[in-house]
């Protein structure tokens, strides 16, 4: 079957749904289309806070935002879009309490702040508190908010409805190939413009706080059709997984007061940020936990402890409440009356599918547009985090964006012409489904485990070049093995079997992605650190890397220049 609207938006997220409350109520026919239920995707997972100088606690300013995000991302953000996060900051927390945000509050009702990792007043003094938040439920709670804003709003929502393919005409997008959940039928949605706001790749790596919907699916499309992934390399390992299962334990938890200790009840972080100490942002941390591992001062079975004990239970219950119950159930563990075991985690992808600061997609050094095409949220890389992403900055950026995709769209839309649908847009999907369907090969889920085993020995916190080649070998060698998978269940009614197959298809391309990448820059910065190549090094390396597949000569690696306006380059430290 044909659907037909106006502008489609894939990914029903805080970004995918901002996007849409933007444009809903201009005229405009926009649908969202989601895998999951909107209201589960993973937004709604996200604890901690969201950024903004308020200054409600204390004296701040959007600079000082500024400054930090661009030092947090090592220098490698493009200092033009984060100055328009950061300033819109303040606009768009006030925005969203209008839109029925119900945001924790300090005793006068205003909102209420609390410091997160790498966040400090007058360019780096101190820590100081700028991070709004519900408890620790602060997606759920913009989640809702925003998702029903877009019901109220009239905009269509087709739940459980999986994106295959993007459909490009002679170069311009003009639609998607989705999969019915329920019915196992494929449709064709053609399309005016389409935003991607499909969310990250967590997925891709064994340990990981993500959801099971993050495969990067959104990344492998535009990357199929020739559209570069940009700055691939930067993978955000947050420092506080729940050992053994990755679950996260928000940086909250450390706002709050918690601290980090080694084996010997040492707080380690005052010998590696010894101004900010626990709250230093995320790859300091990661590689400070790593490194006491290997030096023999972590737990047996690879974990340091996160302290919250000194806290007391009425601030622990109040202000973390989900949080304190995951220990309970997933630990057997109470953070009131002991330290809870914690190692690092995949988390976030820094990078994306290349956008210039309206969302629209660019292929190349020279930001070209890929014209129908627009994307918003984790899987657009602005860039505004660089190297490594501050907490609180993601669910700010795709509120900032997602809104700043929806206006594009809504600008672009009167002079948008129908382009229309080639011959059997749905083609290369059907043969995809046909071809697992009738594979004789091996299962998914052990391809899968081998995929998310590599990634987290050879591409993780620390890597190297012995490592990463291996890796990327190893990648190569999944994908062979991948071209003849097999499914058990060969039917039409939700099946999940058949959709997690292709599914890995887009973890393997990506995975490829962040280890050719990874193998290629030859410097640390941020969360890319070598220990073959220790140091940053900007005279060779300050740029952004963009990688396009190539699937019989491996990936092809070339750069684009980094955009300073304001602040040049420094040595970090905190
Ligand atoms: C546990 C956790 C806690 C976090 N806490 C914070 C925090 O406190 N502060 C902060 O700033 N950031 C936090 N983050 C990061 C932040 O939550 C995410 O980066 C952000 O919410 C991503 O939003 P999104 O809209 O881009 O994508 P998502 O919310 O991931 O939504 C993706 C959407 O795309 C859809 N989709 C994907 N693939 C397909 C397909 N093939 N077909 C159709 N639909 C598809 C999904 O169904 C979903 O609706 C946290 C992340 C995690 C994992």
């Amino acid at each position: 079957m044909i659907f037909k609207h106006d502008v489609l938006i894939i990914g029903g997220g805080l970004a995918g749904s901002r996007a849409a409350i933007e444009m809903a109520g201009s005229g405009a026919d926009v649908a969202v289309l989601t895998k999951v239920y909107a209201t589960r995707s993973h937004s709604c997972a996200a604890q901690g806070g969201i950024s903004a100088a308020l200054g409600n606690r204390e004296e701040d300013n959007w600079l000082w935002h500024a400054f930090d995000t661009v030092k947090g991302s090592d220098y490698l953000g493009d200092q033009d879009a984060i100055e328009v996060m950061c300033h819109d900051a303040i606009r768009t927390i006030y925005e969203l309490e209008h839109m029925g945000v119900p945001f924790s509050r300090t005793e006068e009702g205003r909102i209420d702040q609390r410091p997160f990792g790498g966040h400090t007043r007058n360019f780096g003094e101190r820590a100081v508190r700028r991070a709004c938040y519900a408890a620790d439920r602060t997606g759920h709670v913009m989640l809702h908010t925003l998702v029903e804003g877009c019901i109220g709003r009239g905009v269509r929502f087709y739940h459980e409805f999986q994106v295959l393919d993007l459909v490009f005409n002679d170069g311009v997008c003009c639609g998607v190939v989705a999969y019915e959940i329920k019915t196992g039928r494929l449709h064709t949605f053609h399309a005016r413009a389409v935003l991607l706001a499909t969310g990250g790749y967590g997925k891709a790596f064994r340990v990981t706080s993500n959801g099971m919907a993050n495969t990067g699916d959104g990344f492998a499309w535009p990357y199929r059709h020739g559209i570069p992934l940009e700055d691939m390399e930067f993978v955000q390992f947050h420092p506080t997984g729940i050992h053994g299962f990755g679950i996260l334990l928000s940086e909250a938890a450390r706002g709050e007061g918690g601290i980090l200790r080694n084996k010997d009840g040492e707080r380690f972080m005052e010998r590696y940020a010894p101004t900010v100490k626990d709250l230093a942002p995320r790859d300091m941390v990661s590689r400070a936990i790593r490194t006491e591992i290997k030096e023999g001062r972590g737990f047996p079975g690879e974990y340091v402890v996160l302290d919250l004990t000194h806290l007391g239970k009425d601030h622990i219950e109040s202000k973390l409440p989900d949080i304190t119950s995951f220990c309970r159930i997933y630990m057997g563990i109470d953070p009131v009356e002991k330290p809870v075991p914690i190692h690092p985690t995949a988390h976030y992808a820094m990078g994306g599918v290349p956008t210039d600061i309206d969302g629209r997609v660019v292929k190349d050094a020279a930001n070209t547009p890929v014209p129908g095409l627009w994307a918003a949220g984790e899987v657009a890389c602005v860039s505004v985090h660089g190297a490594n992403r501050l907490g609180t900055n993601s669910l700010l950026d795709t509120v900032v964006f997602g809104r700043r995709g929806g206006k594009s769209i809504k600008q672009t839309l009167p002079g948008l012409e129908w382009t229309p649908l080639p011959e059997d847009p749905e083609a290369t999907v059907r043969d995809h489904i046909a071809r697992v369907k009738a594979g004789t090969g091996e299962l998914a889920a052990p391809i899968r485990k081998e995929l998310g085993e590599t990634m987290m020995n050879d591409c993780s916190v620390y890597r190297d070049e012995a490592g990463l080649t291996a890796c990327v070998a190893k990648v190569r060698e999944l994908r062979e093995r991948y071209r003849s998978v097999r499914v058990s269940d060969k039917g039409d009614v939700f099946n999940t079997d058949l959709l997690e197959a292709i599914e890995l298809g887009s973890l393997i391309d990506v995975a490829e992605g962040i280890a050719t990448a990874a193998l290629h820059r030859t410097e640390s910065r941020g969360a890319h650190s070598r220990m073959d190549h220790p140091d940053r090094d900007d005279t060779n390396w300050l740029k952004h890397s963009l990688v396009w597949r190539d699937e019989d000569r491996g990936c092809r690696v070339g750069d684009k220049p980094v955009t300073i306006t304001r602040f040049q380059p420094k040595p970090r430290s905190y």
